[in-house]
């Protein structure tokens, strides 16, 4: 099997360790002997988005965000066309924004998104800057698994329609909020950084599915050992008191 990755604005958006989720998409398939392909997209260059089973988009800090946006934008059929094709998409705090309607950031400033969802975000500093470790209780296409990561973001992300999933500990969409994140079945967004994959073997293996179900029918993945990532995961819910 075979499985190609774009990981788009890799050298300016990538914060609290959001490379380690290409790592370790990258690892699982080796182990398992899937051939796997990691390209790079930056700003200007040329890229056909279309030709990816996963495009991955990690976070970035405001400033990131103002300076790439609307190379993101010019690219919005690219990536409608990539959505038809049935490529799945994964979104770190920053990207997810993105595909939203708009950012709003602490100075007013507008940033516009791509409106391919009708969530927004606004900086808020009267309601709080959301910081820390996050549980939540996570729906992977009616797989319920608890899910842990670091947040923080200054954003809060309104009008969500299908969250990621529900907040045990932490705030979420937005400050100490019930939801987190965005997942239509095809395109999940999150705030969870730290980074997302390491910790949440489960979800590594439902992307890796995902991006191969593009190409091939009944994939099935061989299990992995996964004592370590699970070992971690438990040192986070128990320090959130979520076991
Ligand atoms: N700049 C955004 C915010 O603070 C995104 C930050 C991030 O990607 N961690 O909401």
């Amino acid at each position: 099997m075979k499985l190609n990755i774009l990981w788009m604005y890799h050298d300016v958006m990538d914060l609290y360790g959001d490379k380690g989720n290409i790592k370790v998409l990258e690892k699982r398939c080796i182990d398992r002997g899937i051939d796997i392909t990691i390209d790079t997209c930056g700003m200007n260059e040329t890229c056909t988005l279309s030709n990816y089973d996963i495009l991955f988009i990690g976070g970035g800090a405001d400033k990131e965000q103002a300076l790439l946006y609307k190379d993101l934008l010019s690219r919005k059929q690219a990536i409608e066309e990539a959505i038809q094709g049935n490529t799945f998409i994964l979104l770190i705090c920053g990207g997810y924004q993105f595909f939203g309607t708009h950012y709003i950031d602490n100075k007013g400033n507008i940033i516009e998104g791509l409106g391919l969802f009708d969530y927004y975000t606004q900086s808020s500093a009267s309601v709080g800057r959301c910081i820390g470790n996050i549980a939540i209780e996570a729906d992977l296409d009616g797989t319920l698994v608890k899910v842990v990561g670091f947040e923080n973001h200054g954003g809060q992300t309104y009008n969500v329609a299908t969250p990621f999933g529900k907040v045990l500990s932490g705030h979420g969409n937005e400050y100490k909020s019930s939801y987190e994140g965005f997942y239509n079945g095809q395109i999940l967004g999150t705030y969870m950084h730290g980074p997302l994959l390491p910790k949440n073997p489960e979800v590594a293996d439902f992307i890796i599915k995902k991006g191969l179900s593009r190409k091939h029918d009944n994939v099935e993945l061989d299990a992995l050992e996964d004592g370590m990532e699970h070992k971690a995961k438990e040192v986070i819910l128990t320090r959130l008191n979520v076991i």
